[in-house]
C-alpha cells in the first residue's frame, strides 16, 4: 500500500513532538495528586482518602471542609477539560418547583457580579467548553468545563458567588418563577395572564407524555416523602410559591454543610481548594441542614393506579395509546455492589433482542416499545426497576401484566446464558476505556445520586473491583442472579403498576383549571392590586429593556484565545482499491471504523426507506447469524455498530452537495477480525425477510420519532423552514424532518410490509457497494498496520458486491479527497447549479400547549467570506437582542440564532408561549443588527463564543472526521478561523443588510404549535 504525508503536516508535526517531550517532563496531574497524605490540612481542608484508580488513569482525593463540613472529591487526571462542580441535597416537600425555581433565580446576580443573568453573559466572556445548571429530584448541581486555567478561574467565582451570595430579588423571582401580569404588559385593560420562566418550561416538559408518565411513576412508587412531589414544578401548584418561601429554601439548602464539591483534571487541587475557601466557605459556619431522605416504608401488599394523558395525534396507532409498566423498590443506592449488581441484572433482563423480556413482551407486538421508564433508576435513594409497554390496546393491559408475572417466574427458573454476562461484561470494558470528551461531566453525573446520600465516591469509581467481586460471587452461587431476582421482584411486594391512557379531553381540562386557578388568584384583588401588578410589569419590562451593564464580571480577551489550530495528521491511501484514511491516536486499546457510502444510484422513489434501511441493517441478522446470534455477536465483540444517512453540504457552492449513509463501529483491538467479520456478513448475506422481525423494528422507530417532536420540535421546525430553500433541503426534510415522521407512521399502520421487505434488498445493492464507498480508520499507532490488514481483507471478502451502476442523475461532480493529490479517489456530489429557492410558511398543528418556531434565511456556504460574520452576527444577535426578546420578555425556555453549515441561517424558539410574535422579534433582531447599536466588546464577547464551540474538544475516536466526510481540512478550518478573528463592526451591518433585507432575502418559515386562530385566517399560511 501506499501513504503519503502531506509536507506540511511534517512541519507541524514536529512543533507537537516538541510540546510532547515538555510535557512528559513535568508531573503527570495523577502523579501529583498521590503526594497527598491523608490527615494534611490545605486550605481549611483535611484530606481524608488518597487512592490511584488505574482504570479510569486518575487520582481520586477525598477533603472535607473543616469549618462547615462541606465535603470534596478532586479526580486527578491528564486531561485539560477541568470541570467544576456543587451539588446541594434539595429535598422539596412541595410541587410549587423552589429548587428548580431557585435554580433559575440564583443565576439572576450575586453580591459581586450583581448585574443580571450573569450565567448567560459568561457565555460569552469566556471558553468554557460547558456550563448548565440541573435540578434532580433531590438534589441541584452547577457544574462548568473549561480547557483555559485563567477561565476556570473566573469561573469558579462567579458560579460561587451565585450560589452563595444571590442576590435573589423580587424582579428575578417573577420573571424565572412565576407572576401575574397583564397579557400585553403595556396595556392596563388586556386580561391579566400567568407567566415566567420555569411556569412557562415545565408546562411545555408535561406537555410530552412519556415524561408525565415518568413523573407519576415516581411519585406514585415513593409517597411518603420528597419524591411524592415534582421537585421541578407542577405547572398549576407554582402560583403557590411565595418569594419569601424562595429565599428561605435557598437559606436553608444552599449551604457549605449541606455541599458537594467536584473537581475533575489536569490543574492543581490546591488552587481550587484556596479560591474555594477564600471567595466563599471562610464566610459560613457549620449548620446542621437537615435534609436526609428518609427510607421509603415497604408496602405489604402491590399497588395499583392509573392516569391520564393528552393523545397523540402522530402515534402510529391511534387506538393503540396506552402505557403500562410495573415497577420494584429496590435496595439503597449507597450501597455500590448491590447497586451495580442490579444495574447489571436490568441489562440481562431487558436489554437486546437475547432478553427475557425482549422476547416476552416487544416480540409478540403487543405495544410499540417498552414504556418510557424501563429498567434499573438509580436516581432515587432507593433504587427502581420498571418493566412495561407504551402503545398498547385497552383490552391488553391484563394480558401484559401476566406476561410480566410469567417472565420473572421463567428468569427465577432458566437464570441467564453465561454468554450474555461476558457480552455485558464486555461492553462495560469498552465502556470504560472509549474516551469521552467530557469525561468530567460523566463521572460528576455518574457519583451525584450516591454520593448525595452519603454513598462514597471513590468506590463508585473503582468498577474492576466490583466487576471481579461479581465474578466471584457468580462462581460461589451460580443462582447468584437467579436469587436477586425472587428476592427482588417475585416476593417484593412493594411494586406500583401504573396504567395511562389518553383522554380526548386532557388538554381542556387543564386549560380549564388554570383558568380556575387565575380567577382565584384574581378575583381577591383590589383596584390598587391591578394598578401594583400593572406598574411592576412596566418596571420589569423597563429593567429588560435597560442595556446591561456587565463590566462587572470577568472575562477573557479575544487574544487570549489560540491563533492556530493544532494539526490532525491524516493519511490517505488506496486499499483494495477504496480510498482510506487513517488517522494515529491515543484511543486506549479500540479501534474505530467508518465507512461512508454514496446513494447517488438510488433512485429518488426509494429515498425515504434510507432511514428505515439505516436502522435495520445491523439488526434483522446476517450469513448463517439470526438476528439474536448477531446481536450478541456484536455485544461480545464490538463497542457497537451503526449506520445513519448523511447530507453533507459543500463548503464552495451552497447547492451542491454529498448524499450517503455512514457505517461506524468500534472494537477492542483484539476483536478486529470479528468486527470485519460481522460487517462482510452484513454485505454479502444480510437478512430481510423475517417480516415479524421487522415489524418490530418499524414499530419502535416509529414510536421513537413521534415521541421526539416535543423535546426537539425546534429542529423539526428548521429542517422545514430550510426545505425549498437550497438543493440539499428536501432530502434532509425526507431523512430526518417531519415528512420522515409522517412516512414511518404510514408504514408501521401497513397491515402488510412484503412491499417494505422487498425494497430493502434493492436499496442495499445501491448502497452496500465497495464501488462508491471511502473508509476511515482511527487506532493507535501501533495497531494502525493491523488494522489496514484487516480491513484489507475485508475488502476482498465484499469484492463481488462492487457494482457500477448507473447514476440517476446527470448533475454529479467529483471532488479529490485528499486536495493535494486527485488520484487518491474523490467524493462524487450532486450538484444543481439551476436550483430555484421558493418561500414557504407551514404551520403544523400539534397536540401541544406550547410552539417551536422558526424563520430560516438562504445564505452562503462555509467558505465564502461571509460565512465567518454570519456566524458572529447570530451569536452576537442571540446574546444581546434575541435572548431577551424570546426568553426574558417572551417567556419562551430558549430561542436565537445560528448559522448552519449547509448554508442557512437559522432563527428558531423552544417551548415558546409566542408565535407570530416570536417572528416579529426575529425581524427586531434584523432591524437591531443593522443599526449598527452594539459595541466592541459585544462583538468580542461573541467571538470568544463562537471560538469556545470552534475549539471544543474532539474526542481521538473523531479526529479526522470533519475531513473525511465533508472535504474541510485543517487548513481550511485555519482560514475560518482566521476570518473569524478579522470580523469587524462593518461587515457585521454589511452582511444583516445583504442576506435579511425584505425583499432581497429568500426565507422559509415554519411553526409546530397548537391551534392557531391568527394563522388559520392568514391565506399566505400553509396549515397542516
Ligand atoms: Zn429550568
Amino acid at each position: 500500500m501506499l501513504r503519503q504525508t502531506r509536507s506540511v503536516f511534517q512541519k507541524l508535526r514536529c512543533l507537537r513532538g516538541q510540546q510532547r517531550t515538555w510535557r512528559l517532563k513535568s508531573t503527570s496531574a495523577t502523579e501529583a495528586a498521590l503526594q497527598y497524605q491523608p490527615g494534611q490540612k490545605v486550605h481549611g481542608f483535611t484530606v481524608r482518602e488518597v487512592v490511584a484508580v488505574p482504570d479510569l488513569f486518575l487520582t481520586a482525593v477525598k477533603l472535607t471542609h473543616d469549618k462547615t463540613g462541606a465535603q470534596y472529591l478532586h479526580a486527578a487526571r491528564d486531561d485539560s477539560n477541568n470541570l467544576f462542580s456543587v451539588q446541594f441535597r434539595t429535598t422539596p416537600m412541595d410541587s410549587t418547583g423552589v429548587p428548580h425555581i431557585l435554580e433559575h433565580t440564583v443565576l439572576c446576580g450575586s453580591e459581586k457580579y450583581p448585574c443580571r443573568d450573569p450565567f448567560f453573559k459568561m457565555l460569552n466572556r469566556s471558553l468554557s467548553t460547558f456550563m448548565n445548571a440541573f435540578t434532580a429530584s433531590d438534589y441541584t448541581m452547577y457544574p462548568f468545563s473549561t480547557q483555559n486555567a485563567k477561565d476556570f478561574q473566573n469561573l469558579l467565582s462567579v458560579y460561587l458567588d451565585a450560589v452563595f451570595f444571590p442576590c435573589l430579588r423580587e424582579q428575578d423571582f417573577w420573571q424565572e418563577g412565576w407572576r401575574l401580569e397583564n397579557e400585553n404588559p403595556t396595556d392596563p385593560s388586556s386580561p391579566l395572564v400567568f407567566k415566567g420562566v420555569v411556569f412557562n418550561e415545565m408546562k411545555g416538559a408535561f406537555s410530552d407524555s412519556e415524561r408525565l408518565y415518568a413523573q407519576h411513576l415516581q411519585n406514585k412508587l415513593h409517597p411518603d416523602h420528597t419524591y411524592s412531589v415534582v421537585s421541578g414544578g407542577e405547572p398549576l401548584a407554582i402560583p403557590d410559591l411565595t418569594w419569601e418561601q424562595l429565599k428561605q429554601f435557598h437559606a436553608t439548602h444552599y449551604h457549605p454543610s449541606n455541599a458537594r464539591f467536584f473537581t475533575y483534571g489536569d490543574l492543581p487541587l490546591e488552587n481550587h481548594l484556596k479560591q474555594i475557601q477564600e471567595e466563599a466557605l471562610s464566610r459560613f459556619d457549620r449548620i446542621d441542614p437537615n435534609t436526609e431522605v428518609p427510607s421509603q416504608p415497604h408496602w405489604t401488599s402491590p399497588r395499583e393506579d392509573h392516569v391520564t394523558c393528552c393523545p397523540d395525534a402522530l402515534s402510529p396507532d391511534p387506538t393503540k395509546q396506552n402505557t403500562l409498566c410495573v415497577s420494584y423498590l429496590l435496595g439503597d443506592i449507597t450501597d455500590t455492589f448491590e447497586g451495580f449488581t442490579l444495574s447489571l441484572l436490568s441489562s440481562l433482563m431487558i436489554s437486546g433482542p437475547n432478553s427475557p423480556f425482549y422476547k416476552s413482551l416487544i416480540e409478540p407486538k403487543i405495544g410499540t416499545d417498552f414504556s418510557s421508564v424501563v429498567g434499573y433508576d438509580g436516581s432515587t435513594k432507593e433504587a427502581s426497576f420498571s418493566i412495561g409497554l407504551q402503545g398498547i390496546a385497552e383490552e391488553d393491559t391484563e394480558r401484559v401484566k401476566e406476561i410480566i408475572n410469567q417472565t420473572i417466574s421463567d428468569i427465577i427458573e432458566n437464570g441467564f446464558e453465561e454468554e450474555r454476562i461476558e457480552a455485558l461484561l464486555h461492553k462495560l470494558e469498552i465502556q470504560i476505556k472509549h474516551q469521552s470528551t467530557n469525561f468530567g461531566l460523566s463521572l460528576a453525573s455518574y457519583i451525584a445520586s450516591s454520593w448525595n446520600h452519603d454513598g462514597d465516591p471513590v468506590e463508585l469509581l473503582r468498577i474492576s473491583e466490583s466487576v471481579a467481586k461479581f465474578r466471584q460471587a457468580l462462581k460461589e452461587n451460580p443462582r447468584f442472579l437467579q436469587d436477586k431476582v425472587k428476592h427482588y421482584f417475585k416476593e417484593n411486594t412493594h411494586r406500583l403498576t401504573l396504567s395511562m391512557s389518553p383522554e380526548d379531553a386532557y388538554l381542556e381540562k387543564q386549560a380549564k383549571a388554570e383558568e380556575e386557578k387565575l380567577h382565584k388568584k384574581i378575583e381577591v384583588l383590589s383596584d390598587s392590586d391591578r394598578k401594583e401588578i400593572y406598574e411592576k410589569g412596566l418596571e420589569l419590562l423597563a429593567a429588560q429593556s435597560k442595556t446591561q451593564d456587565a463590566s462587572c464580571l470577568p472575562a477573557l480577551r479575544v487574544s487570549d484565545i489560540e491563533p492556530t489550530i493544532p494539526i490532525t495528521p491524516l493519511e490517505m491511501s488506496l486499499t483494495g482499491g477504496v480510498p482510506v484514511q487513517y488517522c494515529e491516536q491515543p484511543t486506549n486499546g479500540l479501534v474505530y471504523f467508518r465507512a461512508m457510502c454514496s446513494l447517488n444510484s438510488l433512485p429518488d422513489n426509494l429515498k425515504p426507506y434510507v432511514p428505515l434501511f439505516c436502522s435495520v441493517i445491523t439488526k434483522m441478522g446476517c450469513g448463517d447469524l439470526d438476528y439474536r446470534q448477531q446481536a450478541q455477536q456484536m455485544e461480545l465483540r464490538t463497542g457497537g455498530m451503526s449506520v445513519s444517512t448523511q447530507v453533507i453540504p459543500d463548503s464552495t457552492q451552497l447547492d451542491t452537495f454529498e448524499q450517503g449513509i455512514l457505517l461506524s463501529s468500534s472494537c477492542l483491538e483484539r476483536n478486529l477480525p470479528h468486527m470485519f467479520e460481522l460487517w462482510s456478513e452484513i454485505f454479502n448475506r444480510p437478512h430481510f425477510n423475517d417480516e415479524e422481525r421487522l415489524r418490530v423494528l418499524v414499530m419502535s422507530s416509529a414510536q421513537e420519532l413521534a415521541n421526539g417532536i416535543s423535546h426537539s420540535g425546534h429542529m423539526y421546525a428548521m429542517i422545514r423552514a430550510g426545505r425549498h430553500l437550497t438543493a440539499a433541503g428536501d432530502l434532509q426534510e425526507t431523512f430526518g424532518g417531519m415528512e420522515q415522521v409522517k412516512f414511518m407512521k404510514r408504514i408501521a399502520e401497513m397491515s402488510d410490509l412484503t412491499q417494505v421487505i422487498r425494497t430493502l434488498p434493492r436499496i442495499k445493492k445501491h448502497l452496500l457497494n465497495p464501488a462508491s464507498m471511502r473508509c476511515a480508520v482511527n487506532a493507535t499507532p501501533q495497531k494502525m498496520s493491523d488494522a489496514e490488514a484487516q480491513l484489507e481483507s475485508f475488502l476482498k471478502d465484499v469484492a463481488a458486491n462492487r457494482k457500477e451502476h448507473k447514476r440517476v442523475r446527470e448533475d454529479i461532480i467529483s471532488k479529490p479527497l485528499d486536495p493535494q493529490d486527485a488520484s487518491g479517489g474523490s467524493r462524487n456530489l450532486v450538484s444543481e447549479q439551476h436550483f430555484q429557492p421558493c418561500q414557504m410558511k407551514t404551520y403544523f398543528e400539534m397536540p401541544f400547549p406550547v410552539n417551536f418556531v422558526s424563520e430560516t434565511v438562504r445564505t452562503v456556504p462555509f467558505s465564502h467570506q461571509d460565512y465567518a460574520s454570519l456566524c458572529i452576527l447570530a451569536r452576537m444577535m442571540t446574546a444581546k437582542f434575541l435572548h431577551g426578546e424570546i426568553r426574558e420578555k417572551g417567556g419562551a425556555y430558549g430561542g436565537g440564532a445560528r448559522m448552519g453549515g449547509v448554508g442557512l441561517f437559522y432563527f428558531y424558539s423552544y417551548r415558546d408561549p409566542n408565535s407570530v410574535q416570536t417572528l416579529s422579534a426575529f425581524h427586531k433582531g434584523v432591524d437591531w443588527a443593522k443599526s449598527g447599536c452594539f459595541t466592541q466588546q459585544d462583538i468580542d464577547e461573541a467571538k470568544l463564543s463562537i471560538f469556545s464551540t470552534v475549539d471544543s474538544p474532539v474526542a481521538p475516536a473523531d479526529k479526522g472526521m470533519l475531513s473525511f466526510l465533508s472535504g474541510i481540512t485543517d487548513e481550511m478550518k485555519q482560514s475560518h478561523r482566521q476570518r473569524l478573528f478579522a470580523v469587524s463592526h462593518k461587515q457585521l451591518v454589511e452582511v444583516a443588510e445583504r442576506y435579511f433585507t425584505v425583499g432581497q432575502k429568500m426565507f422559509g418559515v415554519t411553526i409546530l404549535g397548537p391551534e392557531n386562530e391568527t394563522i388559520k385566517k392568514d391565506p399566505s399560511w400553509l396549515v397542516l
